[in-house]
């Protein structure tokens, strides 16, 4: 079975609903109050548990209710949960305003998240013995890189999710095999606005890039080959909350598996089409035997 590794975050999204957000001063009523596991690393875990590989969540929760919590979910959709640290304190948390036009506010408090700023040696030995290492940035940088460079050491493969946005050290780029932002995120961090030139420019930095595009699909761009565009499946979205990770973990699972290219990011497309005909995050992602019947 294919092992992939996430070194990332796990946040417990507390979600209000109201007829409009609060301006500053102001106390409004709200509707509705959900809690929903998630944070980018966690998200991305459970899409490639279920999408059928063994996988492994190095990070950390509090000790409090939301650790717990936190832990089980990833548990119950079959992530092995060893390297994720308890810590005192709070678990991450993101505050979330969600208004009935559909925009939100969010804030997000790192927590427990806060510090996993460096690699354990069990850690080391986790990514050592995957076959892809998945990142995104909601931890401190520092373990960000070092996760990237121990995966270059043991020669495994990388795959980065550069969420949330933020200029990226040239040292983190050198250990990347596969950068995966969404348009937004490649705009942010090459200052062009077209997918096609932000991932050329992009190349500059990493191998290998793909953009995701929304329901347009994605773009792929490789050094030396010619960048090519996959259409996502057509179907009615009704919430399109983690459908980057719900891409990025099938993806993984995909690569790891050693299909080509074009047949992962199908894979993933597939999956990530899926999800967004549900609702929720994580719960939302579909299981291996969903995907294989979207792709035959
Ligand atoms: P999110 O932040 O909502 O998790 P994202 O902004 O990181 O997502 P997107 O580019 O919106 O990422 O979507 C990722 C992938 O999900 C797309 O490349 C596509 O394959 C799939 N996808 C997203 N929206 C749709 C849709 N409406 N219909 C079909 N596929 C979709």
């Amino acid at each position: 079975m294919t092992h992939i590794a996430v070194l990332g975050s796990t946040n417990m999204d507390l979600v209000a609903y109201v007829e409009q957000a609060p301006r500053r001063g102001e106390t409004v009523t709200g509707r509705e109050f959900r809690t929903v596991p998630g944070g980018k690393g966690a998200n991305q875990a459970i899409a490639a548990a279920r999408a059928g590989a063994t996988v492994s969540m190095i990070g950390a929760v509090g000790d409090d209710a939301f650790g717990t919590k936190l832990r089980s979910a990833l548990q119950d959709s079959g992530v092995d949960t060893g390297r994720l640290r308890t810590v005192a304190g709070p678990s991450g948390t993101a505050h979330i305003v969600v208004d009935d036009g559909g925009g939100n506010a969010i804030v997000v408090v790192p927590g427990a998240n806060g510090t996993v700023d460096r690699l354990a040696p069990a850690d080391d030995a986790v990514i050592a013995s995957a076959d892809v290492l998945l990142l995104q940035l909601e931890i401190p940088l520092t373990a960000v890189v070092a996760g990237a460079r121990a995966a270059r050491a043991h020669g495994i493969r990388t795959v980065l999710t550069p969420a949330p946005a933020r200029p990226l050290p040239p040292e983190l780029l050198a250990a990347v095999d596969l950068l995966v932002p969404n348009e937004h995120e490649a705009a942010d961090l090459t200052g062009l606005t077209d997918p096609r030139e932000a991932a050329g420019a992009l190349l500059a930095q990493v191998p290998e890039v793909v953009v995701t595009l929304g329901s347009a699909g994605c773009l792929h761009v490789a050094r030396n080959t010619e960048p090519q565009t996959l259409t996502a499946p057509r179907v009615t979205a009704v919430d399109s909350t983690g459908a980057g990770d719900t891409f990025v973990g099938a993806l993984a699972v995909a690569l790891g598996e050693h299909r080509p290219m074009r047949e992962a990011l199908t894979w993933a497309a597939a999956a990530a089409a899926l999800s967004v005909q549900r609702a929720g995050a994580s719960a939302s992602m579909p299981y291996r035997s969903e995907i294989e019947a979207l792709c035959t």
